[in-house]
């Protein structure tokens, strides 16, 4: 081992896991602590002020200027209690993560001192420099400004000495140029559609809402041995590295206890978690060395969003602070499993009724099977576009590797289930048994067997599978924003339920009754989507073939699939909703084929730099240690002699020559791809060059790196291989 590599490895190993104190009190009282929910509402805001507030965000009343002060005056008195200094508007830009920009509380008070001022105007809307984002071009064809404004269904919370507001981020012109403005008028789509919907069932129900449980995969790897790895800390991802001996195959790490060091993190993160109102529940190992999950309650889907990149930038945050760095990119590691971002998503009402659990009554379990099959033609009409919804530059190093779903969006749905569509599918009105009464139609689905609920079978190939009581959408990357999945999603949803509608409405003017109108447009989507169903094994080659026959998209370029987002349906799915318009998919695009160029720049930059700095040199300083010794033999030896007794060392002088020159040659090949594409001037074209000519190079370059790490005395080896950065901890 390298010194350098010695000394971090060995440290790492020694590491004791930080103290993390318990707390006081139970997670019931200190759960929510620094956020600024209905309890703290009702105990800071005059009651007038509240019940207008409650009002905003329970029934999405339009925020009424003149209580802004007043909201704002409760929250600062609260925050200033906690010790806050400083607010932001904290929003979701098109890049990953979240961004802010802090300001103080203090104004001066004309008296030449100080006070702590903060408004409702500067609560409520804020002017910010969005040039600094992408924004995919509508900022120069539009105005120079864009404003963030305060989203009051998600609360404000503290974090340090700053009071958090969470905001939409929009072009001075209307457009959107974050993920929180697009998702809200998603939801709002959505919500609408389903509860027009939903009053076939139940006319009393007065709100639907979308929900979202999401379950956040990571790795962890020692600090030390990270920032020994400059391709990890540039790029997120190990852009060398041969596999360890050992990985995955005992399968031995999932079921295995939480690492010491690994538990005092994730017990430290769960505290702020909850501190912070994010319901966090669920903590487990995963299937790779290193790796683990986080999984909260599901919560309605905006907040859930929010949350989950909360708990995003927190991992980073707690993680440090336990010598740890957390790895969120969806492959860090070539040969051992990436990580996803598992999205639960299914609509439920207010009162707790999820709408595709199947139910006791035959009404009940119509409602159960409408929500799914709607769900199912949304996601059969817009499976190319759900695909571009969760794609980027690092996600498609998972997708279709032979642990994570496929490239192909299907759904599995359960042999129950399965079963039950089929019988509708083929039934006829006449086999439906007459109710009577103005109910019409009694459905002759047999009792939905209780055990569905139990889920006991399950497709892990599956992208988009049917658990129960929702769907697990497990495409998304474990980096991503949850809103992208959850925008192209919930609107497919409302656009589809919305034609539903339509459907079922004309056939009851035309007299048919309404169960009876139901079933038959419910029969022709089974028909319809019936390409999208898939409960078979999602990796076979087969499925490929299969796939492409029934005319699902399987285009695996990741800057092509962006091309979805701009098909004529999509367009028309998104403007009907009123969720976005052409213009600002059109920009949106640009800026996902923009950061797919960019993301592939920098890993060839740190590839070609990694190589000249550490690989090369230090294969070239062994390969000279082997012609030493050759020399050497020669002087004590016979010809001859000396010729047999280092024929293994001449081989692998060899050896060490053709990787190193096939490596430098490539990557001076790969300097001249980049400057070749670096011309093109429309992003889509760079992105699609950067994908056919830069991105194969990258794995073709590391291919001979690794064969050299192998023979590479491990001395020498100044990077930490796989076997430090995933089992040492
Ligand atoms: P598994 O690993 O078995 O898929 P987990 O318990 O790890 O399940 O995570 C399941 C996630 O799904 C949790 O966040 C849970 O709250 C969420 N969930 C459960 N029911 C629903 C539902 N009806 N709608 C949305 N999310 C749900
Ligand atoms: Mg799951």
């Amino acid at each position: 081992m390298s010194k350098l590599r010695f000394r971090v490895v060995e440290k790492a190993f020694h590491k004791k896991p930080v103290e993390v104190a318990s707390p006081a009190t139970r997670p019931s009282e200190y759960f929510a602590k620094y956020v600024f929910n209905r309890e703290k509402m009702f105990k800071y805001l005059p009651s007038n002020v509240y019940a207008k507030l409650i009002d905003v965000i329970d029934n999405g009343a339009t925020l009424d200027r003149s209580i802004a002060n007043a909201v704002a005056d409760g929250m600062k008195k609260w925050a200033i209690e906690l010790g806050v200094t400083h607010y932001t508007h904290w929003f979701q830009p098109l890049t990953e993560g979240t961004a802010e920009k802090h300001d103080a509380f203090v104004e001066h008070d004309g008296k030449g001192g100080m006070l702590e001022e903060f408004s409702g105007k500067l609560l409520v809307q804020q002017e910010s420099d969005g040039s600094s984002f992408p924004n995919g071009g509508i900022r120069n064809t539009f105005e120079a400004r864009g404003y963030s404004a305060w989203d009051p269904s998600s609360p404000v919370f503290v974090v340090d000495d700053t009071l958090c507001i969470p905001t939409v981020f929009i072009a001075y012109t209307g457009e959107s140029l974050d993920y929180k403005a697009p998702l809200l008028k998603a939801l709002r789509a959505v919500n609408k559609a389903a509860l027009d919907v939903m009053h076939y069932f139940d006319p009393s129900v007065k709100k639907i809402i979308s929900y979202l449980g999401w379950e956040q995969e990571y790795f962890l790897v020692d600090e030390g041995l990270y920032a020994a790895r400059p391709d990890l800390l540039l790029t997120g991802r190990t852009l060398m590295g041969h596999e360890a001996s050992k990985n995955q195959q005992l399968e031995d790490h999932y079921f295995g206890a939480i690492p010491t060091r690994v538990a005092a993190f994730m017990k430290d993160l769960e505290i702020q978690s909850l501190e912070l109102g994010i319901p966090v529940k669920t903590r487990h190992n995963e299937v790779a060395p290193n790796q683990f999950e986080l999984a909260p309650i599901y919560e309605e889907c905006n907040l859930a969003v929010d949350h989950n990149m909360l708990v995003m930038s927190l991992m980073r945050k707690v993680a440090r602070n336990h010598g740890f760095r957390v790895l969120l990119h969806e492959k860090p590691f070539k040969g051992v499993n990436g990580s996803g971002k598992h999205n639960n998503w299914s609509l439920g009402t207010s009162t707790g009724t999820l709408l595709m659990a199947p139910g006791k009554t035959s009404e009940e379990n119509l409602r159960f099977i409408t929500f799914v099959v709607n769900t199912l033609m949304a996601v059969y009409r817009h499976n190319g576009l759900l695909k571009a919804s969760i794609m980027s530059a690092t996600n498609t190093h998972r997708l279709g590797g032979h642990e994570a779903p496929p490239a192909i969006i299907s759904s599995f749905l359960g042999t129950q289930l399965s079963k039950v569509l089929d019988h509708l599918e083929e039934s006829t009105n006449d086999d439906l048994v007459s109710l009577g009464g103005k109910q019409g139609m009694k459905l002759d689905i047999p009792q939905i067997p209780e055990l569905l609920i139990d889920n006991t079978d399950r497709n892990r190939t599956s992208p988009f599978a049917f658990t129960g009581n929702r769907f697990e959408f497990r495409a998304p990357g474990s980096e991503a924003n949850c809103a992208s999945a959850m925008i192209a999603l919930n609107t497919a949803v409302a656009e589809q339920l919305i034609e539903f509608k339509k459907e079922v409405d004309e056939l009851i003017e035309q007299g048919e009754p309404k169960i009876s109108a139901i079933i038959q447009v419910v029969r022709k989507c089974i028909k319809e989507c019936k390409p999208i169903r898939f409960d078979g094994n999602g990796y076979s080659d087969e499925w490929k073939v299969e796939a492409a026959r029934r005319g699902l998209d399987c285009e695996t370029s990741c800057p092509v699939i962006f091309d979805n987002y701009l098909k004529p349906e999509s367009i028309r799915m998104f403007e009907s909703t009123g969720v976005m318009t052409r213009k600002e998919l059109e920009a949106r695009n640009e800026v996902k084929w923009d950061m797919y160029t960019k993301k592939i720049q920098i890993e060839a930059r740190v590839l070609g730099d990694l190589v000249m700095n550490h690989v090369v040199p230090v294969a070239i300083e062994y390969q000279t240690k082997l012609i030493d010794n050759a020399y050497k033999m020669k002087s004590l030896f016979s010809e001859e002699e000396a010729q047999t007794l280092s024929a293994e060392n001449l081989a692998i002088i060899k050896e060490i020559s053709e990787h190193t020159s096939f490596i430098k040659k490539h990557v001076d090949e790969m300097v001249e791809a980049r400057k070749v594409a670096n011309r093109i001037t429309s992003e889509r074209e760079k992105a699609i060059a950067y994908h056919d000519t830069v991105a194969p190079m990258l794995e073709q370059i590391r291919y001979h790196i690794d064969k050299l790490e192998l023979i590479v005395d491990d001395q020498m080896w100044t990077l930490p291989k796989y076997r430090e950065l995933l089992f040492v901890r």
